[in-house]
């Protein structure tokens, strides 16, 4: 049955599939080897009519569908489901290339499977910047992008993936193709269909190619790396650069003095940029259109101002291209430092900014009642108002108590989310909803939230043939 299954889906289309057990296992597990799954097989189509084809497959044979970019989200939403069988893991990734870079109308349009560093590379040749910028760019695809609404670390300046996309083409949940690749600014002729695809995880339709908007590349850059006493101080150096800079404040990252000491430990080649040992450290950059020595003077009594208001314990500011890199590599170093010092429980959480150091008050309280000495590694999007919100087991603990943390995730997350919520934030902030935060959100959104989300889904996939289990818990009937 399954050997006829294959053999029929091969013949339905023109690109790759993969069935071979060792081929098809780097697409059934996450990034963080948390999630694993079983499939039919891995089809990698060449066009988008491919795509369309094998959606038609799928349902004539009742095979379910989980569209995956480069399979670097972490929620799990990009890992087919043991419990939806027969499926298919529907992987874009052969579908990569740029179809076009307008420096006029400041557009590019590429296929999903475009890997987000070809996409910024593109861009760069035009003389132009594709501004969507994260840790995982080098293997993430815009079309994952889009799908999650990814953020990262110029959201501040630019906005997320959601500001940034002007058009889609759709492979719709019956194989239809909609082309609404559209590179206009201005386009009020009813339901912006777009939107309602873009963050859907791959629930409502298969993304085939996007058009994004590119912006003029900025002639100078400045980065720093400071030293504060507390948080507070960081919604305050915020305050100071946005007031100082405006436009020009590209990045505004917080990261606990806890965090910077896990990546010196666990990447010993690395230094801390300021010799200050601090509670909290910002790194911030800036992109000015006007030339370097108008950017570092701008920058520079941006921190002579903030050091002489208390607000700064200490700080380094970047001489060169290259130590910005050094910088930014102790955040990007974060996950892995992760990682490596042992499971953690993740947060990516929301709030406005003000309340931040509120929160970290009171989600330090809700964590120590539910798992106490546990450590907590807080960093983040600040200026976006967005924090990973990390919990790891206490200092010292050994395999069981590792494993009493896990079987306690879920008390200690609703815990940090309660406090969230109460708070007025979201509790995924870039992240998403994958499989990992499905019962959550179902706690947290309201009943009139969720009853539209379901009828968005029953509208666009009525036989939940798209990432199933995903984003909205089923039955989704109304
Ligand atoms: C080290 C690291 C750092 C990260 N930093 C950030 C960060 O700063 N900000 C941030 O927002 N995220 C971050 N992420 C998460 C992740 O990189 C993003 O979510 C990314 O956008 C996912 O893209 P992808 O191509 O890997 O998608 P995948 O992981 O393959 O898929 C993610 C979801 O999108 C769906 N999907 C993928 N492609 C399509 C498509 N073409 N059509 C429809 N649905 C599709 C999948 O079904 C799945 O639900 C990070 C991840 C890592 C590993």
């Amino acid at each position: 049955m399954q050997q006829a299954l294959i053999d029929s889906l091969r013949g339905s289309f023109q690109g790759r599939l993969l069935h071979a057990e060792d081929d098809v296992k780097p697409f059934l597990s996450d990034f963080r080897k948390r999630w694993t799954g079983t499939t039919l097989a891995v089809v990698q189509p060449d066009s988008t009519e491919d795509v369309a084809a094998v959606v038609r497959w799928c349902v004539k044979n009742n095979v379910t569908i989980y569209p995956q970019g480069g399979n670097t989200g972490l929620v799990g939403g990009n890992i087919p489901d043991s419990a939806h069988t027969p499926n298919i893991v529907l992987s874009l990734q052969r579908m990569n290339r740029i179809l076009e870079v307008n420096p006029y109308n400041n557009t590019l349009t590429a296929q999903a499977g475009a890997v987000l560093q070809h996409v910024q590379e593109a861009a760069a040749r035009e003389q132009r910047l594709f501004p969507l910028s994260l840790g995982a760019e080098g293997s993430c695809t815009l079309g994952g992008n889009l799908a999650t609404n990814a953020g990262g670390i110029q959201v501040l300046r630019y906005g997320n993936a959601r500001d940034l996309c002007l058009g889609l083409e759709v492979v719709t949940a019956d194989g239809e193709i909609w082309n609404g690749l559209r590179g206009l600014r201005k386009d009020n002729t009813g339901y912006d269909l777009k939107h309602l695809f873009v963050g859907s995880e791959g629930t409502l339709g298969i993304i085939t190619a996007a058009t994004v908007k590119l912006y003029p590349q900025p002639a100078a850059q400045m980065t720093a790396f400071a030293a504060l006493p507390d948080a507070q101080s960081a919604v305050r150096l915020l305050a100071l650069a946005q007031q100082q800079l405006s436009a020009s404040l590209t990045a505004f990252e917080l990261i606990c003095g806890a965090s910077v000491q896990l990546v010196l430990k666990h990447a010993p080649q690395m230094r801390n940029p300021v010799a200050t040992d601090a509670p909290y450290y910002v790194l911030l950059e800036s992109s000015d259109a006007e030339g370097e020595a108008h950017a570092a003077e701008r920058f520079e009594h941006l921190m002579s101002t903030a050091f002489e208001d208390g607000i700064i314990l200490d700080a380094a500011i970047a001489s060169s291209l290259s130590q910005s890199a050094t910088f930014w590599q102790i955040r990007h170093h974060l996950p892995e430092a992760q990682a490596a010092d042992g499971e953690n429980i993740k947060h990516d959480i929301s709030l406005p900014i003000s309340s931040i150091p509120e929160f970290i008050e009171r989600g330090a309280a809700a964590v120590q009642s539910k798992l106490p000495g546990g450590r907590i590694f807080v960093f983040g999007h600040l200026g976006d108002g967005n924090l990973h919100y990390n919990v790891s087991a206490p200092a010292g603990s050994d395999a069981a108590a590792y494993q009493a943390m896990r079987d306690n995730e879920k008390t200690i997350s609703r815990a940090v989310y309660d406090v969230v919520t109460q708070m007025n934030g979201s509790i995924s902030a870039e992240h998403g909803v994958g499989q990992l935060r499905v019962s959550s959100i179902a706690h947290y959104k309201s009943p009139l939230e969720i009853a539209m989300m379901k009828r968005i889904k029953q509208a666009l996939d009525p036989d939940n043939r798209l990432n199933p289990g995903r984003v909205i818990a089923p039955p989704h009937s109304l």
